[in-house]
């Protein structure tokens, strides 16, 4: 069969880039191995609103997300000592992971994409380098098939498994080889608290109805408590590898056998997943990956979705002008790296050098910035979890000078001013990403990346 376009990999990225393509009127095979009702994640999705506005995709029924916090509180040991956020100027939906994804699945589906359930996608078939098709099996009750689909470009939407990135050649320069640093386990799960024991839950955990409490640093990550005012209590825990790092399922287990209150688990789940930077390249000749396959993640939050859609919406140009003057080359495709590293990705990327500088300090580091009340509400949050950067030279001078009343923390704080400055530097080699495709510019910039992120790396760092 031909294809346009055969994507591969039915989550949230690979359905809203074929419902984009099919509105098009572009000819889309898309790809799942799970069977249809299968798709999706039992966890929950925290999503910027207003990426909703820009690539035009119509809001859910806001009655059937979940309730969402009216303040988020970040602290590192002690919650009554924290940094406030108002959740509701933060814009950001709720969502169930598996509703959302088929939503979009079915978007997709009514615009006339022909979708291949049960079908695993095993190679990427090359022809003098250029990308042109896909090999699976297709699995039927106890039958299965193999099959062949040639497409004239070809998306690798496969999620963290990267199943055609890591087939890809040389020549497309894409280094998929994350780093022991750059995995993170996450779990969320949603327990019902008993009704009569709402007080004493409020009263052990310390919590308030209707605030989420973010802990910062705890496994070099980070955790979440919302006990929502439906009597649910929202809990998020993630790690990063390490000896005396448990996983964030064992964290979850271990919480909740904790507290009796905690009566009923009503759904949830997670897994490891890469929280780094996007690839540095995400298109080859007939080639674009998409979503966690290209690392488009909020590298401090592990965030997938809002980057996914942003992706897809710039790919669903690029991809379309591509078929309409016949050209699938890597030259014509790297429009697609232009767009999204100079903006987002530039903006992801300099948060990676926080994820990776907030990773590598002790748990006692974290706790001595947060007691010594230097960091305020709006230089903590544009660095670790708004969606905005505004980074200025005046606010490294305002966090030295409060380092100056804190002279056991002078060492630290040289730091932390050193990690702001390179965060700077990312985001603007990043703004300045090359504009067409020159593997020899490219090289370049990419060393200059490199160089600086390598400081951040332990095995590496000199
Ligand atoms: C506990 C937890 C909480 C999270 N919370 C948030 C949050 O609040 N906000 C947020 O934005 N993100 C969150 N994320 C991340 C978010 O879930 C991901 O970023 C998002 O799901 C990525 O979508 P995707 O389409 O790129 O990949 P996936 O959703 O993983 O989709 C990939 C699809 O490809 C299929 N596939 C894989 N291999 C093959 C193959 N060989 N052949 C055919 N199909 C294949 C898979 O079955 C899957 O359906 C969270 C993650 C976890 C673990």
């Amino acid at each position: 069969m031909n294809y346009d376009v055969v994507v591969v990999g039915a989550g949230i990225a690979g359905s809203i880039l074929s419902k984009i393509l099919a509105e098009g009127g572009f000819k889309v095979a898309l790809l799942e191995k799970k069977k249809k009702s299968h798709i999706g994640y039992p966890w929950e999705i925290t999503v910027e609103k207003r990426i909703f506005e820009r690539i035009c995709l119509k809001v859910p029924d806001i009655h059937q997300m979940p309730e969402s916090p009216d303040f988020y509180r970040f602290y590192s040991h002690n919650r009554n000592d924290y940094l406030e956020m108002n959740a509701q100027d933060d814009s950001i939906y709720y969502f169930f992971h598996k509703k959302f994804n088929q939503r979009l699945l079915g978007m997709a589906l009514k615009r006339g994409i022909d979708f291949y359930e049960n079908s695993h996608v095993k190679e990427l078939i090359l022809k003098d380098n250029q990308v042109c098709g896909i090999r699976g099996e297709q699995k039927n009750l106890l039958l299965t098939r193999k099959f062949k689909l040639n497409g004239k470009i070809v998306v690798d939407a496969t999620g963290s498994d990267q199943v055609l990135c890591k087939q890809t050649p040389d020549e497309f320069l894409m280094q998929i080889n994350a780093r022991k640093e750059d995995w993170v386990s996450a779990w969320q799960e949603v327990q019902l608290v008993a009704s009569d024991k709402a007080k004493e839950c409020e009263k052990e955990l310390n919590i308030l109805p209707g605030i989420a409490y973010v802990q910062v640093g705890k496994y070099h990550a980070f955790q979440v408590l919302f006990y929502r005012k439906n009597n649910t209590l929202n809990l998020v825990f993630s790690s990063t590898p390490g000896k005396h790092n448990p996983s964030a399922r064992k964290q979850c287990m271990d919480f909740v056998h904790t507290y009796p209150f905690l009566v009923k688990r009503l759904y949830g789940g997670g897994r490891k997943f890469i929280i780094r930077r996007s690839l540095d390249t995400m298109a080859g000749n007939g080639f674009i990956c998409l979503g966690d396959a290209a690392h488009q993640i909020v590298p401090t939050t592990g965030s997938g979705v809002a980057s996914a859609l942003y992706a897809a919406d710039i790919a669903g140009r690029v991809i379309a002008g591509a078929i309409n003057s016949d050209d699938f080359s890597i030259e014509k495709l790297w429009e697609y790296n232009y767009n999204y590293q100079t903006k987002r990705g530039a903006i992801l990327a300099s948060y990676d050098i926080i994820r990776l500088f907030m990773q590598g300090l002790t748990y006692q580091e974290i706790k001595s910035i947060f007691d010594s009340h230097f960091l305020k509400e709006s230089n903590f949050i544009t660095l670790y979890s708004a969606n905005k950067i505004v980074y200025n030279i005046q606010q490294i001078f305002e966090l030295l000078s409060t380092f100056i009343s804190h002279m056991e923390l002078i060492p630290i704080g040289v730091q932390i001013v050193q990690a702001i400055r390179d965060s700077q530097r990312i985001l603007r080699l990043y703004q300045n990403y090359p504009r067409i495709y020159n593997k020899e510019r490219f090289l370049a910039w990419q060393e200059n990346v490199n160089n600086i992120f390598l400081r951040y790396y332990p095995d590496t760092s000199e």
